[in-house]
């Protein structure tokens, strides 16, 4: 480091993805990490189900990579699948030694070993977990560690703008240089050099009117990626969880796979099963089986949810395996030891993103990108569960060895130029963002949700065209707040979806159209790469 806006690294994102790489590197860098709101404030936290890895000595790493490519429908990189799966234990014991308390139960000749879950599409038990809150011990371990390492400096509330990137000067090839940041406090812009600049941003999913992710899975590495000019990969598939929580109090709060892992069941409101009439796996299927079952009995019947029962088993085992599910439910009146639990599908996560090779490199050279913001071909058309943190940690173990070994030959960055504020003024119309924001999120439920058509596509893209010349606009000639940057590129993640999803003239893993109900059996199947140099989108 030369100064204060000067670092080795800039980690956009404290998730899992971000502090597991800050850890991985800072022994021999110094780094900057960023959060748009508190250190908490990803999807990681609110992960409940767990880590899958390979830890059972019945199972295999064959098993495993087969069921992730299962999962995946013929899209999944085979190379990224193997990588993944291989390096899984040994990053479940970094984790455990760094402190994370994950669940163990005692074995007939008294050792103590790792209880693993079992969730849809995994054909063994494998999921490693802290009860049902496996993401609050991740976050709240890693960030007491990486508290601790005299190299890492945090940076809350810090919104990242755009990345810098210099152009291609003295047969000198372009490369990232930095980020302008907006504090969302103060609102002022900076500019921050780095040698190298991560995105650990996670995913895009609140492009939908509803979603289990927390307000900042807005899509933002994805969509600075995208203006900085790298490619985005397989955006069509977008993760519907089947299963969160219908009350009126609660917008996102998730009911695990594992519920339906330990032999929780879906009803309707009559008492009767219907996942027999869906798939052979019932409640075990495929998640993205389970959301379309689920959306389609809603939508056949009127219903506003179906509900998930577990009360046939005795009341201390649910208390002990889900008492946070538990918890949460009893405070909304729902005792979930007696009583099914009201459900409905949302969006959870999102499967495409940043395309990067087998080290987290995206297409601007010192630019990586990590977790949930990437897409590394490990989940094709559809993510296996508890798949994710795992990539999250295997990936920033493969960036941080790629990035230990380039950091000393990188000059350090050029002078930076300032924020230019002089061409715009404070908004006197907020209306605008926050109405924009709420017509985008529903149309994107009502036309590019569960079930798509090329009809709804389009009608899709008609009112985005619409949008995104307001937003240019509005861009240009005010100031920027948090919640217009993210609106800005929230409208860019929703046009890569769009766009992706009408290119895919098949039904595959999660894209689901009524137009090309089947998968396409009769050509070689490809993932769907979007290059920002084939646009121009004036955001
Ligand atoms: C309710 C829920 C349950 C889940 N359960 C599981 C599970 O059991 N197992 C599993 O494997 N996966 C699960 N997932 C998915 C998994 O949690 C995520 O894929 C993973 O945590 C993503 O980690 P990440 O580090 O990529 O991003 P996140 O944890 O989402 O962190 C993103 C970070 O980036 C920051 N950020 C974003 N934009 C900006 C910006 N512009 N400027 C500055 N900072 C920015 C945010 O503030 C945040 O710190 C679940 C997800 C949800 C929502």
């Amino acid at each position: 480091m030369t100064n204060s806006n000067t670092y080795d690294a800039l980690i956009i994102g404290s998730g899992c993805a971000g502090l597991s790489l800050a850890l991985r590197l800072a022994d021999k860098t110094r780094i900057l990490l960023l959060s748009k709101v508190s250190l908490t404030s990803g999807s990681t936290y609110w992960a409940q189900g767990g880590i899958s890895a390979v830890l059972d000595p019945t199972d295999s790493l064959e098993s495993h990579i087969q069921d992730t490519l299962n999962a995946g429908a013929g899209l999944c990189n085979l190379e990224a699948v193997q990588l993944t799966v291989s390096h899984g234990k040994k990053n479940i014991q970094w984790l455990n030694q760094l402190g994370v308390n994950f669940t163990q139960i005692e074995t007939t000749n008294g050792e103590k070993t790792f209880h693993l879950n079992r969730e849809g599409g995994h054909s063994h038990r494998r999921i490693v977990h802290t009860a049902d809150a496996t993401g609050k011990a991740v976050s709240t371990t890693l960030i007491n560690c990486a508290k601790n390492h005299p190299n890492i400096t945090f940076l809350e509330n810090h919104n990242a703008v755009d990345l810098i990137i210099n152009t291609k000067q003295d047969g000198k090839e372009a490369r990232i240089q930095g980020a302008y940041l907006l504090n969302t406090l103060t609102n002022k812009v900076r500019s921050i050099a780095a040698k190298t600049v991560i995105l650990a941003t996670g995913g895009a999913s609140k492009v939908y009117q509803y979603s289990t992710n927390p307000d900042i899975s807005t899509g933002d590495g994805i969509a600075l990626a995208w203006r900085a000019g790298c490619r985005v990969s397989n955006m069509e598939f977008m993760q519907f969880h089947p299963t969160c929580l219908y009350h009126p109090k609660e917008r996102s709060f998730l009911i695990s796979e594992a519920l339906r892992g330990e032999g929780g069941k879906l009803i309707l409101p009559d008492g009767s099963e219907f996942m027999h009439l869906y798939d052979p796996q019932k409640e075990l299927a495929p998640r993205d089986i389970v959301a379309r079952a689920i959306d389609n009995e809603i939508k056949k019947h009127g219903f506003d949810c179906v509900f998930l029962d577990i009360s046939h088993k005795p009341a201390d085992f649910i208390i002990q395996h889900f008492p946070t599910i538990h918890k949460k439910c009893l405070s909304l009146g729902i005792d979930i030891t007696q009583q099914p639990i009201p459900v409905v599908p949302a969006a959870h996560y999102t499967c495409g993103g940043v395309l990067t090779d087998l080290h987290g490199r995206t297409d601007i050279p010192g630019l990586y990108a990590i977790g949930e913001v990437a897409c590394t071909g490990l989940h094709g058309a559809n993510r296996m569960a508890s798949n994710s943190l795992l990539e999250c940690l295997v990936f920033a173990e493969q960036a941080a060895i790629d990035i230990s070994s380039t950091l000393a030959s990188i000059p350090q960055p050029y002078p930076l130029p300032e924020w230019d504020e002089s061409q715009v003024s404070d908004s006197d119309e907020e209306v605008v963002v926050a109405h924009n924001w709420d017509e985008l999120r529903l149309f994107m439920w009502d036309y590019v949700g569960i079930v798509r058509t090329n009809k709804r596509l389009s009608r899709a893209m008609h009112r985005l065209d619409i949008l995104k010349e307001e937003i240019a606009e509005y861009y240009g000639n005010f100031r920027v707040t948090g919640d217009l940057l993210e609106l800005r590129n929230l409208v860019i993640v929703a046009e890569l979806i769009i766009r992706s999803a009408l290119l895919r003239k098949e039904s595959r893993g999660l894209h689901y159209t009524q137009d090309y109900p089947k998968s396409d059996k009769s050509k070689t199947i490809s993932n769907t790469v979007l290059n920002p140099t084939h646009f121009t989108n004036g955001l």
